[in-house]
């Protein structure tokens, strides 16, 4: 991913920043919706993975909808231009100050997380002259095999609405006119390499398809959610992933009634790999039994690592690729500067010998890099450089 200009132009800059491939970006996007339009697939992107302002202009162009999970959410995608016939709001606790965003704007729908909020948006809805369209966000029992933080899809988790809290909502919405019930959602999870967790989430929805129609509702949307896994271990070799793989899955196992549409909600698959963290070795620190690699970058700038053990592949940039390749390697746990025993990259990371001033990227930091930054020890605000600013 990076050549030597590229490394050289880095040279000068301020670290850490972000490095953004937004040809990569592009390339991606490009993918995933040729391998969608091959069966009338809709996919919308989760703004929660990055809201970088130009990563958001060029999915925005790209013609994608929104996935959006705050008020700011849905904001920031009607301020960036996406079309609000096809912005979604999802979470768990929407305020009524969010939901109210939500209906200004005539969003698309509203995927309700529980029997008491699906009231609220009836209520809010009415008392606002408006029609809220609202899908029902079920949680299935499904286990996204993928970390425990970031598994959404099982009875324990907050998420979603249970089975056995289904009739209830119907009632609900025959209560209220101000509700259009017009789909099912579901999301299991995130960082699914097991294509299986999508073929068992397909049976599943096929059964709440049945049970929704059997009494008189043929819903107009199916949104299956996002969740799908990327290649953090060796992200050379699967720059983008394989979309037309996993779209073939639901297409294969998930039964469409009529012409129900599927709608998919991809933040980690699209932006992921176009991202970069670019930090520089402040301090070779040796030690008894190992040496450590301090970086200008910690979890700051990345939590990935320190919030649920993530790993991310960690390079070494250098001009002379050569030298690294045929070099020695010495073992190196890579650290940030943040006073915490969790801001680390990796432990036992082999690198070629590395000196201080060195330029280090930790890879595949798209997704969840950005956007998760803080201020915590006071640290500069977030930097980034895009592709196109660096390469004429
Ligand atoms: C986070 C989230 C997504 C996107 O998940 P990825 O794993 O990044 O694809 C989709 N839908 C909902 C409701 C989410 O909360």
């Amino acid at each position: 991913m990076f050549n030597k200009a590229t490394i050289a132009a880095f040279g000068q800059r301020e670290t850490p920043f972000f490095y953004y491939d937004l040809t990569l970006l592009q390339a991606t996007l490009d993918r995933a919706l040729a391998a969608a339009e091959n069966y009338g697939f809709h996919v919308h992107y989760a703004l929660k993975a990055n809201f970088n302002e130009r990563i958001l202009q060029c999915i925005q162009k790209a013609g994608l909808g929104a996935d959006c999970v705050s008020g700011n959410e849905v904001l920031k995608a009607v301020q960036t231009g996406f079309d609000v016939k096809k912005i979604v709001f999802a979470g768990v606790g929407k305020s009524d100050k969010e939901i109210l965003i939500g209906l200004e704007h005539d969003i698309f729908c509203f995927n309700v997380e529980s029997v008491q909020e699906l009231e609220v948006i009836g209520k809010l809805a009415k008392e606002h002259g408006k029609v809220a369209k609202i899908a029902l966000r079920i949680n299935p029992n499904v286990d996204a095999q993928t970390h425990q933080y970031i598994t959404t899809g099982l009875d324990e988790n907050k998420f979603g609405i249970k089975t056995w809290e289904l009739a209830d909502c119907l009632e609900i919405i025959k209560k209220y006119d101000s509700l259009e019930f017009i789909g099912l959602h579901f999301h299991v999870g995130s960082q699914i390499v097991d294509l299986n967790v999508f073929k068992s989430l397909c049976v599943k929805v096929n059964e709440f398809n049945n049970w929704f129609d059997e009494r008189g509702y043929r819903l107009k949307v199916l949104n299956v959610g996002g969740g799908l896994g990327v290649n953090y271990v060796d992200p050379d070799k699967e720059p983008i992933v394989d979309f037309a793989g996993y779209f073939e899955i639901f297409n294969q196992f998930l039964e469409r009634k009529g012409n129900q549409e599927v709608h998919f909600e991809l933040g980690r698959a699209l932006v992921s790999q176009c991202g970069s963290l670019v930090s520089r070795v402040l301090y070779v620190k040796r030690g008894l039994k190992k040496h450590f690699l301090v970086l200008d970058a910690g979890m700051t700038e990345l939590m990935r690592p320190a919030l649920y053990q993530a790993y991310h592949k960690i390079e070494h940039l250098s001009t002379n690729a050569v030298k690294d390749a045929e070099g020695i390697k010495v073992t190196y746990d890579v650290v940030g500067p943040i006073c915490e025993s969790t801001d680390c990259f990796g432990k036992e990371v082999e690198l070629p010998e590395v000196n201080r001033g060195d330029l280090i990227a930790i890879r595949t930091a798209g997704a969840y890099g950005e956007v998760m930054a803080s201020r915590y020890n006071l640290r500069n605000e977030i930097r980034y450089v895009y592709d196109d600013e660096i390469t004429p």
